[in-house]
């Protein structure tokens, strides 16, 4: 989410006239996209900007930027920490760079945290990949996860229409790019806030029904989407996933803790159970498709055994692949507060024994790739081995194999996969009967 509100951010000031520097120290406009999801995100933000202000001191000139969530949390706080900053922006205000950087060029310092409503976006992003694009669907989340601070610095959720979607997707396809994204923070919330009733008095502008509506634009070949809600998360959706060729067959699916009471202290509103009921669903109807998620360790009051049922679930359900993080409590959130937070010791020997489990699973699940032939999207070279391409397979497992970049870049190539690793592969390409010979190394 981050990433998209940064293209969008560079794409305005690509419109205004400015161009990008590969050395930060030699910028005339520094503008830092911040996240607060964990302490150590936040952390790093102080670091640089301590550095940029230093630099502003002996150079009037600069401009300095904080966008993004930490912007958000400390509003006029940054200013007051960092006085040398021109502008502290929210993430809701991304879209609006453009005039907030007139009023700094007019002498102002500002800071824009207020809740907006959030305008279509009429500017068009620099988008680092010219392969694959994230399109926001849903920004903001109701949800209150009692560890969160999302809520709090993104804002309630405002759905983008259905229409505004699609055309965003149709220029897409139009600029060759093949592989789109859907993002929202819980995009099964999707579409809560339009209007409309099936005549079966079903809602309407479902998430479900948004992947109906553009899941044949054209030249879009790939389509993925992040991230899902167990709470939310329905059959119809599976069917939808099954039926549409496009959308590829991997499901993000955090589930945080496979402990029903750590999971209600948590407030996720469902159990484990109910989650595996949804993986073992998507496994009916896609025996092979990937799954990942995201977990936190060390949540305050977490006991040894509620720990262990978390490394069960993991085990029972082998993902693909799993974010972990050990819990950090963050500023205005409720569990912030609670006296039985762990120690950063009991945290990390956590964090340790979760993270090899799921490189273990990891490596069982790549072994079944291992012989198949696969469908790779070619995203760039291998920065490790110029000789070799790399790319995505539809389950969304990295795949290196050799190959010219200038040739392959954007291509969907059939990879037959030769060795495994916990999170990536290796393969060769196959060229159909008829129109050459298997390239081997
Ligand atoms: N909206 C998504 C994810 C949002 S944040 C969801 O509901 O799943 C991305 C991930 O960061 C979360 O899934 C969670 O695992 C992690 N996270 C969020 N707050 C955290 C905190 N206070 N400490 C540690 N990890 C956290
Ligand atoms: Fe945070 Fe929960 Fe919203 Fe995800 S659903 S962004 S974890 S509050």
């Amino acid at each position: 989410m981050n990433k998209a509100d940064s293209e969008r951010m560079a794409g305005i000031l690509d419109d205004i006239g400015f161009e990008s520097v590969e050395d930060p120290y030699q910028a005339d406009l520094i503008l830092y996209n911040t996240c607060t999801i964990r302490d150590n995100a936040e952390q790093k933000v102080y670091s640089y900007l301590g550095r940029q202000a230093k630099r502003k001191q002996e150079n009037p000139n600069l401009t300095l930027i904080v966008a993004g969530c930490v912007a958000q949390q400390e509003g006029e706080a940054l200013l007051r920490r960092v006085p040398e900053l021109d502008l502290v922006m929210g993430p809701q205000h991304a879209n609006r760079l453009g005039d907030l950087l007139e009023q700094v060029l007019e002498g102002n310092q500002v800071v824009a945290t207020e809740p907006v409503h959030i305008m279509e976006d009429i500017t068009k992003p620099r988008r680092d990949s010219k392969i694959t694009a994230w399109v926001n669907v849903i920004y903001g989340c109701n949800e209150r996860c009692s560890y969160c601070v999302v809520p709090g610095v993104r804002g309630v959720e405002q759905s983008r229409t259905p229409q505004a979607i699609r055309e965003e997707m149709e220029q897409l396809g139009q600029q060759g790019y093949q592989e789109v994204t859907l993002l929202g923070q819980n995009i099964d919330a999707y579409g809560r806030d339009l209007p409309g009733i099936t005549p079966e008095g079903r809602r309407e502008n479902t998430f479900t029904d948004l992947l109906y509506f553009v899941h044949d634009v054209a030249r879009i070949e790939r389509l993925r989407f992040a991230t899902s809600h167990p709470r939310y998360f329905t059959e119809r959706l599976i069917r939808a996933c099954a039926e549409l060729p496009k959308v590829c067959k991997h499901f993000h699916i955090p589930f945080q803790s496979g402990d029903n009471d750590v999971l209600k202290a948590m407030r996720r509103g469902y159990t484990h159970q109910r989650y595996r009921r949804i993986i073992d669903k998507i496994r009916d109807y896609m025996p092979d498709a990937s799954i990942s998620a995201d977990a936190i360790v060390g949540f305050p009051g977490e006991t040894e055994e509620q720990f262990e049922h978390t490394l069960e679930l993991v085990d029972d359900i082998a993902f693909d692949q799993l974010n972990t993080a050990a819990y950090s409590p963050r500023p205005g959130t409720e569990a912030a507060v609670w006296e039985d937070q762990l120690s950063e010791e009991v945290k990390s020997d956590r964090l340790q024994r979760l993270n090899h489990l799921v490189a273990i699973k990891a490596q069982e699940r790549s072994q079944r790739y291992l012989g198949r032939m696969e469908t790779v999207l070619v995203e760039d070279q291998n920065p490790k081995d110029k000789t070799q391409v790399m790319g995505r397979t539809d389950g969304n497992r990295l795949t290196f194999f050799p190959g010219d970049i200038h040739q392959l870049k954007g291509q969907l190539v059939q990879v037959k996969i030769t060795e495994t690793r916990a999170f990536s592969l290796t393969g060769e390409q196959m060229i159909p009967a008829g129109t050459g010979h298997t390239i081997s190394v």
